[in-house]
């Protein structure tokens, strides 16, 4: 039989009538086998996710302030027994939330706090569903310096072939200290990949609030082009640009073993939804170009020297900089006397850039050292750019007609991605100068 994982977003598991609704999606195929759940998302708008509010309590806890804590938690409580009463069925939320608190208050850390949202989404479906539920630190294991560790696999594939049918909390796992921990941001998507590899899923169904994925940003251009195929690589380089479906580093412990994703929509379960695969046959001509992101708040630091191209180890003592303060670089274009360093600007706040080019200013003595800081990064991505000449002269032609003036250009040796600096006020406009030429 296919053994397909499906893992629910937050959106997806956002009140009673929905948890229902995803639900119906698992019994309508039973090779749908193992579940991976988000903690509640919104509802609506306005609405905070439980991760938030858990994060939040983490806050309050660390700050001393026991007051603020139990209001916080009040919520999440009141969230949490709605849904057991929205479903109907007795899933011990009360007794499970007074634990957990009682842990929280007790010192538990700030990973776990965050993780306890999956943790009871899965509790739920599970009672739901009728099905075991695995907790996911019986298997998902994390190193040292913080990055999974392979032994995952291996011990995943031997949990979970005890259970014909599980449901698995994401977004944490083990740390080497025993004690829960959890993915960045979004992780669930990684915890979703991760129990697809262990079983060796047929398929990974992720299941969110939108169709798929769209040419562009839907709020930036009317109704863009719906992707029905992505390769894994074009996956990559559009979510970690800021296309919002799906984690950037979900593709990878799928892409070893080839197992396709699908995206799909639980508001909308008959919608195609877009596939991601490995390899596709794409006809030459029929698209150049099969997306556009960007995202803001880079900031590109250039130094000029003559002769930098002879100086031996000057790039290793510029990342040297950079990395012994824990930073990484984005993008590195480079001249025969000229290199940048293209930085999310997060990492340079409260004087991080200038402790930066004061030390690169000593050790390097360039003859300009500048920085141009609010850059928006722009990729246009897609197989098909390597196989169509004249494309990068389509894209600057465009931006030059909509009066949008490029900082960096930056090709990537695959050639399956341009990626353009401009101004963050610019990055909106610069979507969609890029998307009416190839789209329109
Ligand atoms: N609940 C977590 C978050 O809000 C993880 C996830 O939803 O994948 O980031």
């Amino acid at each position: 039989m296919n053994c397909k994982v499906c893992k629910f977003g937050g959106t997806s598991m956002a009140d009673g009538n929905i948890i229902q609704r995803a639900a119906e999606i698992i019994n309508a195929d039973e090779s749908r086998r193992y579940v991976v759940v988000s903690a509640p998302g919104k509802r609506f708008s306005d609405d905070v996710k439980i991760t938030d509010l858990l994060y939040a309590c983490s806050d309050a806890l660390e700050a001393s302030d026991q007051e603020k804590f139990k209001k916080i938690f009040s919520k999440i409580r009141t969230r949490f027994l709605n849904i057991e009463k929205e479903l109907g069925k007795d899933i011990g939320m009360a007794d499970g939330l007074n634990e957990v608190e009682q842990e929280m208050l007790a010192g538990a850390g700030r990973d776990y706090c965050a993780s306890r949202g999956e943790y009871f989404a899965a509790k739920i479906m599970a009672a739901l569903l009728e099905i075991p539920f695995v907790d996911a630190t019986e298997f998902i294991h994390f190193k040292e310096e913080g990055a999974l560790d392979e032994v995952t696999f291996s011990l995943g594939k031997e949990v979970l072939s005890q259970y014909s049918r599980a449901v698995i909390p994401g977004f944490y796992g083990l740390g080497v200290d025993g004690k829960v921990k959890t993915f960045s941001r979004g992780g669930g998507d990684i915890s979703g990949s991760i129990v697809a590899r262990c079983v060796m899923a047929s398929l990974y169904e992720n299941w969110t609030d939108v169709s798929g994925f769209y040419a562009c940003d839907p709020r930036i251009v009317n109704s863009p082009k719906w992707i029905s195929e992505l390769s894994y690589q074009e996956l990559r380089e559009l979510s970690y640009m800021g296309a919002n479906v799906l984690h950037s580093e979900s593709i990878f412990p799928v892409r070893s073993a080839g197992i396709p994703i699908r995206i799909g929509n639980t508001f909308r379960p008959d919608d195609a939804g877009t596939y991601i695969v490995k390899t596709f046959k794409r006809k030459v001509n029929e698209a150049v170009v099969t997306g556009i992101a960007g995202k803001k708040g880079f900031t590109a630091i250039t130094l000029e020297k003559s002769l930098m191209n002879g100086e031996v180890g000057f790039v290793e003592k510029v990342l040297d900089i950079i990395g012994k303060r824990g930073i990484s670089f984005e993008h590195l274009p480079s001249g025969i006397d000229t290199m940048s360093l293209v930085i999310d600007g997060a990492y340079l706040k409260d004087g991080v850039l200038e402790e930066i080019l004061k030390e690169l200013k000593e050790t390097l003595q360039p003859d300009r050292l500048y920085t141009h800081e609010n850059m928006a990064l722009v990729a246009t991505v897609g197989h098909g750019m390597a196989k169509n000449v004249g494309t990068s002269a389509r894209l600057f032609k465009a931006l030059s007609e909509a009066g949008i003036n490029v900082n960096m250009i930056d090709q990537g040796s695959s050639e399956m991605n341009i990626i353009v600096g401009v101004e963050n006020d610019d990055c909106a406009d610069c979507i969609r100068a890029i998307y009416n030429e190839f789209f329109s």
